[in-house]
């Protein structure tokens, strides 16, 4: 059987080549009006690092991570938010009088960070970790000029080993001062238990016969 061919169609200028034609030459002439009115605009690029000169970074650029300590409470909120792991805290509980904060006054802190680090080599800058800190401890800079090959240059530790020695000494102390007071309040109470018992009328004698 022979073959069936479509029957001729006339195609409507709107869809047919000479519509492709005209559309091809208006996107080009669109796009190279908008390069050509760049000849006659002030330049928006600037020159660095060769010369000194930085772009105004928006208000919320996401930098490095940094953390001011003098406010971090050490809640975690921002290691729990992190989706992949780059935060690490570790903490002692203290005495409020053994923290004196930026104010010259003992801080309200119980725990305090003896470890809080993090791996910005990881970072993907999603902003997770900074929406739940409460104190705004956690928060991105407009630093960038950091970049480095090196992986390692990216690993941060906002906790010296001086500060870290220094709260494990007085949390050593505060431990054994809840130690003392757990044991005197213990004491205490086997005290106060026994007292009832040395006052306690004698049994009664059983009855002659
Ligand atoms: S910005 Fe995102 S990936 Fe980076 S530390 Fe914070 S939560 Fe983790
Ligand atoms: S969420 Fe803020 S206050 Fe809590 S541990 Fe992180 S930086 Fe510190």
């Amino acid at each position: 059987m022979a073959a069936q061919h479509e029957p001729y169609r006339i195609v409507p200028f709107k869809e047919g080549y000479l519509a492709d034609i005209w559309t091809t030459a208006k996107s080009i002439f669109y796009g190279f009006s908008n390069t050509m009115s760049h000849l006659f605009r002030a330049p928006s690029t600037v020159q660095y690092p060769e010369v000194d000169v930085k772009a105004t970074l928006p208000d919320r650029y996401r930098g490095f991570l940094t953390v001011d300590m003098d406010v971090c409470i050490s809640c975690r909120n921002c290691e729990k938010a992190c989706p992949i792991d780059c935060i690490w805290i570790e903490d002692e509980k203290l005495d409020r009088v053994d923290i004196i904060g930026n104010n010259g006054k003992p801080s309200k802190k119980m725990l305090y960070p003896t470890v809080f680090n993090i791996d910005l080599g990881k970072c993907m800058y999603c902003g997770l970790c900074t929406e739940p800190c409460p104190t705004g401890a956690i928060h991105f800079t407009k630093e960038f000029e950091r970049a480095t090959t090196d992986f390692h240059n990216l690993y941060f530790e906002f906790v010296s080993p001086e500060e870290r020695a220094d709260v494990l000494a007085k949390s050593a102390k505060f431990k054994a001062k809840e130690a003392e007071a757990k044991a005197k309040k213990a004491a205490a109470a086997a005290a106060a238990a026994a007292k009832p018992a040395e006052g306690a009328a004698a049994p009664a004698e059983p009855p002659k016969s």
